[in-house]
């Protein structure tokens, strides 16, 4: 209780951002290997502080540095203006949205420099809930320290002498796998909203606890995300479903009551055994290919997510009496028109969501030209690997994915084996009497050659 109180009081004092002195560690005490720390960053301090600045890595990269990780990208913050600090690189150019920073460039590889931040509490401009609408004013490191999001994110390193500056007690919650907002919960959240979404990620990525006073508020403040911008939303939303630890991240988000009006059917979906194992293995996928660095299409992710959607209406248009591809772009059309405003879903990740989908009915038809214009389709592996994830969930016959991965990889003859195989097997009364008039309608399977249409 006392210490609640303390750390009250403390939280106060240091929101108006006075009189804060941080605790400074040395490299015995934080452990931070230098060869973790690229000749880039280093570079990036190294110029400013010889100009007469302070300038330090920052957030997410020194986080990481205590965990032992080689970090995927550096932050810098320092007390230069961004025109100062542009001046000293020769390709560095200032990125104005909410806040300028610069982006420093070494060939590929970004450096992006902050200059520290002032306290957003006094006299910033405010929303009727609280949220900060501008807060571009420059302050002291003190000040930067207080503004930051959680203990962890506020530590500062200094490659030049290997010191970290501590200023909230970041230290102590590393060792103790906290999470803890900086100040009085509520009112950080009330500022920035997306912090909610930051606490989840943060939480599921690192595994980390979140502590007890930044939690007790979040699922109360949660109806505030819907006053954020939506695309800082959909930016937010990417950074979780792209952390390489995405279905813990939903689990969270879920746990945290945070979901609805992000993904308001995610509960839905969740809940139905089907829906729960797609979804599941989806992500399972996507957290893996993250691990192993290799690309992840947003369209997918989103196509995955919002299947059992469009599942669902597919169906019941079918039932309706549409056939299956006109009932699968109806349902499509219906989802993507209740998603798109909601998840801020740019034109081209809504166009390859609809790929995907478009092309499941169209794998049902093992006929005539038809695989082979399949073939042809330009996002055809992702359609593919989306009907393999079907068949995994239980909503497909597995047969259907072993029979497209056979005739993707056969050449000419096997593939018209395939199909004929296909045929006789429907002609000999496996096929529903649909899809059999259909092939019986089909002019000669085998004299289509590969690659038409
Ligand atoms: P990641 O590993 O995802 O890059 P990160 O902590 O570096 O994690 P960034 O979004 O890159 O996250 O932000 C860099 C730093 O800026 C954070 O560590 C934090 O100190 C500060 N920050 C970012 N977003 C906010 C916010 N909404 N409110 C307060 N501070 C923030
Ligand atoms: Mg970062």
């Amino acid at each position: 209780m006392i210490k609640k109180f303390i750390r009250r009081i403390l939280g106060a004092a240091s929101k108006a951002g006075k009189g804060q002195t941080p605790v400074v560690l040395g490299p015995a005490q934080h452990g931070i290997d230098p060869a973790n720390v690229t000749a880039n960053a280093v570079r990036v301090t190294h110029t400013l502080q010889q100009a007469g600045f302070k300038a330090f890595i920052v957030g997410g990269a020194v986080r990481d540095l205590l965990l032992g990780i080689k970090p995927k990208d550096f932050d810098v913050a320092t007390n230069a203006t961004p025109e100062q600090v542009k001046r000293l690189f020769r390709r560095a150019f200032i990125i104005g949205r909410r806040f300028q920073i610069v982006h420093v460039m070494f060939g590929q590889d970004l450096i992006e420099v902050t200059t520290f931040r002032g306290s957003a509490t006094d006299g910033a401009h405010k929303d009727e809930h609280g949220r900060v609408l501008r807060d571009n004013t420059f302050g002291s490191q003190q000040e930067d320290a207080v503004r930051r999001d959680f203990t962890i994110n506020a530590m500062y390193y200094d490659p030049a002498d290997q010191t970290v500056l501590d200023y909230h007690g970041g230290m102590q919650d590393m060792r103790n796998k906290t999470l803890r907002i900086i100040g009085i919960a509520e009112a950080r959240f009330r500022e920035d909203p997306v912090r909610l979404l930051r606490v989840v990620r943060f939480a599921a990525k690192l595994k980390f606890k979140i502590d007890p006073a930044t939690r007790e508020p979040m699922s109360v403040m949660a109806p505030l995300i819907n006053n954020v911008p939506i695309a800082r939303v959909f930016d937010e939303m990417m950074k979780l479903l792209m952390s390489g630890h995405a279905l813990a991240c939903l689990r969270q988000l879920r746990h945290e009551g945070l979901h609805h009006g992000l993904l308001p059917l995610l509960d839905v979906v969740l809940e139905q055994p089907l829906g729960e194992k797609f979804v599941t293995l989806a992500l399972g996928n996507t957290d893996e290919r993250i691990r192993q660095a290799k690309p992840v299409s947003p369209g997918f992710l989103f196509a995955s997510l919002l299947w059992h959607q469009v599942l669902e209406k597919w169906q019941a248009y079918q039932a309706a009496g549409e056939s299956p591809i006109a009932a699968l772009h109806l349902a499509a059309d219906e989802v993507l028109d209740d998603q798109v405003d909601k998840l801020a879903l740019q034109r081209r990740i809504a166009s390859d969501m609809r790929d995907i989908w478009a092309m499941q009915p169209r794998f049902e038809r093992r006929v005539g030209k038809s695989p082979y214009k399949l073939l042809e389709h330009p996002r055809l592996r992702a359609g593919y690997d989306f009907m393999l994830l079907r068949c995994a969930s239980g909503e497909i016959d597995e047969e259907l994915g072993s029979w497209w991965t056979d005739f993707m990889d056969a050449d000419g003859s096997g593939r018209e084996a395939l199909l004929n195989k296909k045929s006789e097997e429907e002609t000999n009364g496996g096929a529903p009497k649909k899809r059999r008039r259909r092939g019986g309608r089909g002019r000669s399977t085998n004299a289509v050659p590969e690659g038409t249409e």
